[in-house]
């Protein structure tokens, strides 16, 4: 009988093993799912500390994991990091007074393909072991896409559907979605914004006939074993610091990376301040400021992952802080009902969070000032954590940089005048592509899996 349990924010789920949260994605009462408790490794840091990558990501995963056997999840986790440009899988370079974390050396070049790169190969081992299928349905605002698309194509018995907001993804980001040839890949464009994508796809999952009819999957970040490997690179690159305790600065969307830290923390990574930084979509910023959580109009933005009002991961915290599965419920149903949700107990604040609003404007000055003093060229994404750890005088902390600039080139060249390239995206231009226009409707969605679903 494993011993780690996972149940639901919401508290109205049995408790299931790894894999099968690893399958369910969401919990079955519409709450996300979370280890039934976060182990304490503080008496393992040291020992840790000397591991490399692969290693580490291994003692993270043997926490959370006690339903596969070890070499197994080896052999995966080993498998999913070959697919990265650097050994090291996430090096941290030093540049000017800031420690750069570079997470996007993976296939589609952005941090998502850390967790991806392993979560597809979990549901095909797991697949596999129990006879089943799996239909992958999820939405995008552009990289979770292709890192998704990336990380389960040409696999047996999955298939993965794709909803992004036609046009609003960057070209780039379309083609590398669309350009993949693989039958498993369906890459839908949808006429609406991200958050209509989000929310065809939870009413998905709240339709458990459906779910079970198709055995319906996520990828979105509220797959736990996302963020169970996303926890890995805060160690390691504290680890890599030589600091007694490490500042992270996280650009933030859909609050999954940021919480991978709030975990890390918990679990006693020795963690002095988190900086959660958005772009002009600063319904977070605002939520650790005042405590109250309040959805906004959608910005576009030049950093398009974080253009993003409804955060699928906050419920998370809500639970870390609340603790109370019922006090979770009423929280999310307010905010469902009315747009707004409080908590004015002052269990909101935390200490050691810092929320930091950047601009267009600013993120630009960063990415020209970085090129101008360093010749280092960060994307969009990455300049809005920067541009929030040089407003705060953060020096020595981490900061993260979530995506290759070469993805997001229009914005880059705006600052600096210049289009980054990478090989990997070079000539996705002349290849054909394959992708469904589609309503922002549930049922136009829906019709489409019925004809396409695997099993
Ligand atoms: C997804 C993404 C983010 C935001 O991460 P969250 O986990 O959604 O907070 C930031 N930058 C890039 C490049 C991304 O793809």
């Amino acid at each position: 009988m494993p011993r780690m349990k996972y149940v639901s924010t919401r508290g109205q789920t049995d408790p299931l093993s790894f894999k099968d949260a690893v399958v369910a994605g969401l919990a079955p009462d519409g709450g996300l799912l979370i280890p039934s408790e976060y182990p304490d490794v503080r008496d393992r840091l040291d020992e840790w500390s000397s591991l490399d990558f692969l290693d580490l990501a291994l003692a993270v995963f043997a926490t959370y994991v006690d339903d596969i056997e070890p070499d197994e999840m080896r052999r995966l986790a080993a498998d999913a990091f070959a697919c990265f440009e650097t050994d090291e899988v996430a090096p941290t370079v030093t540049v000017g007074d800031y420690r750069i974390l570079e997470l996007f050396h993976g296939p589609t070049l952005a941090f998502k393909d850390v967790a991806l790169t392993i979560l597809g190969r979990l549901f095909e081992s797991i697949l596999n072991e129990r006879g089943t299928h799996l239909n992958i349905l999820g939405a995008t605002s552009g990289d979770t896409g292709s890192a998704a698309i990336s990380g389960v194509r040409g696999r047996s018995n999955i298939a993965i559907f794709v909803l992004f907001p036609a046009g609003r993804t960057s070209p780039l980001q379309e083609l590398q979605m669309t350009t993949i040839p693989d039958e498993n890949v369906h890459c839908l464009a949808i006429d609406g914004s991200f958050d209509d994508c989000q929310s065809i796809v939870k009413q998905s999952f709240a339709n458990l006939d459906l779910k079970s009819a198709y055995s319906l999957g996520a990828v979105n970040s509220v797959n736990w074993a996302r963020l169970m490997a996303q926890i890995t690179y805060y160690f390691y690159s504290h680890f890599r610091s030589g600091e007694a305790e490490s500042t992270f600065v996280v650009p933030s969307g859909n609050f999954g990376n940021i919480f991978a830290g709030f975990v890390a923390r918990e679990m006693g990574l020795p963690i002095e301040r988190l900086v959660l930084a958005t772009n002009e979509n600063d319904i977070l910023a605002r939520f650790f400021e005042t405590g109250r959580y309040t959805r906004g109009d959608v910005h576009f933005t030049l950093s398009p992952s974080m253009d993003i009002q409804v955060a699928s991961n906050f419920e998370r915290f809500i639970r870390l802080r609340l603790e109370d599965p019922t006090a979770v419920r009423e929280f999310m149903s307010a905010f469902a009902a009315t747009g707004t949700a409080c908590i004015d107990d002052g269990r909101a604040i935390c200490d050691y969070v810092s929320p930091v609003t950047v601009d267009t404007k600013e993120t630009l000055a960063t990415i020209a000032d970085l090129h101008k003093s360093h010749a280092y060229i960060v994307d969009p994404h990455s300049a809005v954590g920067i541009a929030g750890a040089r407003r705060l005088g953060l020096d020595g902390a981490i900061c993260m940089a979530t995506a290759h600039p070469a993805k997001f080139p229009d914005a880059v060249s705006k600052a600096i005048g210049v289009k980054p390239t990478h090989p990997r995206l070079d000539g996705l231009s002349g290849l054909p592509i394959r992708r469904t226009s589609l309503p922002a409707s549930l049922d136009a969605v829906q019709g489409y899996l019925r004809e396409h679903a695997v099993g």
